[in-house]
């Protein structure tokens, strides 16, 4: 539909550093293939999304959660006529930068690094691409094309922007990014807005009236096959596959509209526009209720208040620890380069899976 408007390998910005190639892959899928084989995306597996990774074995985590993205993204793409290999490349990097225990790792971390430049998920993942994964002879990073760059960088506070050359320049100028990074981002809203619902639901967090109160859920029981479900559990995944289907059917017609709407011509009119890929506003607002309701009946949720405490005792703790020791933190992470010590124990510890993090305090609680 839109194939004009795609990424492709003759039109993207490339990478930042010359590379012969001698197989045929083109470059978002050889940007894909960097990311699954990079280790930062096989700790995914072990990271929290919201439930602290030892809840239970059938919630959500950080690599759950991005292959949900993924196949999202996809299909939006590929309904658009866009490029899904630089969606699912997008997708399945969002997140390697956050830290262990989810969002309350990041905001603990956060508040430790708060006289040092500050810590957040999103830039640490451009720092992971882009610095610290070392793999390669020549470079460090995984030296992918800037448009998998440009899509893992959602936002951008401006003292980070002015320092990222043209991938800063964006948020200092406002353009928009490429349409599959635009589709990315809202893929991400998609997935996590369900799934908290499900695993909520099956965490016994939120009862089936309150899902069933929702604004969304009432207009899907509106249709004829929700009538003969008797089974809440099934009633919830029918509930949540159709939620899932009309959040992506009415963010392609939106788009769909918007983008004639403005008309672009190329990538460059894409990124001079505003954001083209979104929901109507009737769907942003049924959205915006289900997100305070997650807010209110899941994330600020009494049981996981305890799981939280302790996540932000264990990465404040190692964080003073490494500080005191700075000895101790492994030399990977600070090769005498550009990094303050404050940023080498923050990119350890944000690598850190829950299970490693536990594992560390554990050990050193023990040792003293
Ligand atoms: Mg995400």
């Amino acid at each position: 539909m839109f194939e004009y408007l795609a990424v492709n390998d003759k039109n993207s910005l490339g990478r930042e550093f010359h590379e012969n190639f001698f197989d045929s892959r083109e470059a978002f899928q050889r940007d894909r293939d960097r990311i699954i084989h990079s280790k930062s995306f096989r700790r995914l597996e072990h990271k929290t999304q919201v439930f602290i990774n030892n809840f239970g074995d059938h919630y959500r985590n950080r690599l759950t959660h991005s292959l949900e993205v993924s196949q999202i993204s996809r299909d939006i793409a590929r309904s658009l006529g866009l490029n899904e290999d630089l969606c699912e490349s997008i997708a399945l990097a969002h997140d390697l930068g956050h830290a262990p225990f989810g969002h309350v790792g990041q905001d603990a971390l956060n508040s430790c690094m708060d006289q040092h430049g500050g810590f957040e998920h999103n830039y640490q993942s451009l720092r992971i691409v882009t610095h610290i994964e070392r793999v390669y002879k020549n470079f460090r990073g995984l030296n992918l094309s800037y448009e998998v760059r440009e899509g893992i960088l959602k936002h951008c506070s401006k003292r980070r922007a002015l320092k990222l050359g043209k991938l800063g320049e964006r948020f200092l100028k406002r353009f928009s990014p490429t349409l599959e990074a635009q589709i990315v981002n809202l893929s991400d809203e998609i997935a996590y807005n369900n799934h908290d619902l499900d695993d909520g639901f099956r965490a016994n967090l939120i009862s089936l009236d309150e899902i069933l109160s929702l604004d969304i859920v009432r207009i899907i029981l509106r249709e004829p096959d929700f009538s003969n479900i008797s089974d809440e559990h099934i009633l919830v995944s029918e509930i949540i596959r159709k939620s899932i289907s009309l959040q992506i059917k009415n963010l392609i017609e939106e788009s769909v509209k918007r983008i004639k709407k403005y008309n672009p011509k190329c990538i460059d009119d894409v990124r001079s526009c505003p954001e083209l890929i979104n929901f109507s506003e009737n769907q942003k607002l049924l959205n915006r209720q289900l997100k305070l309701f997650l807010r209110k009946k899941i994330y600020n949720h009494s049981k996981l208040i305890e799981d939280n405490k302790k996540a932000k005792k264990i990465i404040k703790f190692l964080f003073q620890h490494y500080q005191k020791n700075f000895s101790f933190l492994p030399s990977y992470y600070y090769d005498g380069d550009s990094v303050s010590n404050e940023e080498a124990i923050s990119d350890y510890i944000s690598g850190m899976t829950d299970r490693y993090a536990i594992n560390v305090y554990k050990e050193l609680i023990n040792g003293m």
